[in-house]
């Protein structure tokens, strides 16, 4: 997926502020932040959107999830609690079509979100 902005960050052709980062997942601050913690985490693998997820993908949808627990529990900005969001196609608010889970937190969250 050599067009694919959140490819090209975890090939290291763009720039990002990468906060973590193993064999199967990437985390980096996000570029218009939403909240005082805006962290994108991506599978490196190319995923669409989570509608194209399969059963395949389950165990690196576990490790996504616990990497944000993980990275979460570390951060004193969310000891009071924070937000995972994915947004799926157009109605969604998807603008990047590479599935990522933003994690945002370090400000009370309103609901129904917009
Ligand atoms: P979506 O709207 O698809 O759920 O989220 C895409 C997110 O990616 C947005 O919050 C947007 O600010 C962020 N974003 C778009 N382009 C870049 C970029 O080049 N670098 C980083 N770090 N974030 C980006
Ligand atoms: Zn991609």
């Amino acid at each position: 997926m050599d067009q694919c902005l959140f490819c090209r960050i975890v090939n290291k052709e763009l720039e990002a502020t990468i906060v973590y980062e193993d064999d199967e997942v990437m985390a980096f601050e996000d570029i218009r932040p939403q909240a005082p913690v805006h962290i994108l985490f991506i599978p490196k693998k190319h995923i669409r959107a989570m509608a194209h997820l399969a059963e395949e993908d389950a165990r690196l949808m576990a490790h996504l999830f616990t990497t944000i627990t993980e990275f979460a529990a570390q951060k004193d900005e969310l000891d009071a609690g924070y937000r995972v969001v994915v947004n799926n196609g157009n109605d969604g608010g998807q603008t990047v079509d590479h599935l990522h889970l933003h994690l945002l937190g370090g400000r009370r969250m309103g609901w129904p979100p917009g």
